[in-house]
C-alpha cells in the first residue's frame, strides 16, 4: 500500500470515528453550487464557508465554467441548485501555458498516438492570461449559455493564495 493510501485508512479511521451527518439529504441544502479550481491550496469549505451537505463544489484545472457545465446541469436540473459562485484564483497553472504548448507537451511526453487522440477530442485546455477577465468570461458564458436559466443567481470571484482572501470581481 502506498503511503497516500495509508493515509486514506488512516483518516478515514480517525473521521468516521467522530461522524454524526449521515442523515443529510442529497441535494444542497443551500441550493447554490461552487466552481473553483482544482489547485491545492484552496479549501472551499473553509475558504467560503460551506458545510457539510450545504453546496455543490465543481473544480477542474482553471475553474472552467465550460468544464463544469456538465455538472451545472446536473446539479440545477436534477439536485434543484439555483445561485453559481464561481471562484479563480492567483497564481493559477491555467496563467502560465497555452493551448499549443499543452499539445506540445503531450506530443513530447505521451507520444504522437495521445497527440492524435487530443486532436480527434477536440480537447482545449481553457488556459487563460488574464485572470480577471476570465472570471468576467466566464460569468458571461454562463450567462450565455441556454443550459443555465436566466433565474439562476451569477457571481464571479479571485481567491488569493497569498492571503486567503476572497474578493469580489462580477
Ligand atoms: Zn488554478
Amino acid at each position: 500500500m502506498s503511503a497516500i493510501q495509508n493515509n486514506v485508512e488512516s483518516a478515514s479511521a480517525a473521521y468516521s470515528a467522530e461522524f454524526t451527518k449521515g442523515h443529510l439529504a442529497l441535494p444542497p441544502a443551500k441550493k447554490y453550487l461552487v466552481v473553483t479550481c482544482m489547485d491545492a491550496r484552496i479549501d472551499p469549505a473553509q475558504a467560503f464557508g460551506i458545510e457539510l451537505g450545504e453546496a455543490h463544489v465543481i473544480r477542474n484545472a482553471g475553474a472552467s465554467a465550460l468544464d463544469a457545465l456538465r455538472s451545472i446541469v446536473i446539479s440545477e436540473q436534477l439536485l434543484g441548485t439555483t445561485e453559481i459562485v464561481l471562484v479563480k484564483h492567483t497564481g493559477c497553472g491555467m496563467l502560465t501555458f497555452a493551448n499549443d504548448a499543452a499539445y506540445d507537451i503531450v506530443d513530447k511526453n505521451l507520444g504522437a498516438e495521445a497527440l492524435g487522440e487530443l486532436k480527434d477530442r477536440k480537447l482545449d485546455f481553457l488556459a487563460f492570461p488574464d485572470l480577471e477577465q476570465a472570471v468576467k468570461d466566464d460569468i458571461e458564458f454562463l450567462k450565455g449559455t441556454r443550459l443555465v436559466p436566466e433565474t439562476v443567481t451569477l457571481s464571479g470571484w479571485i481567491y488569493e493564495v497569498e492571503t486567503g482572501k476572497t474578493r469580489r470581481v462580477v
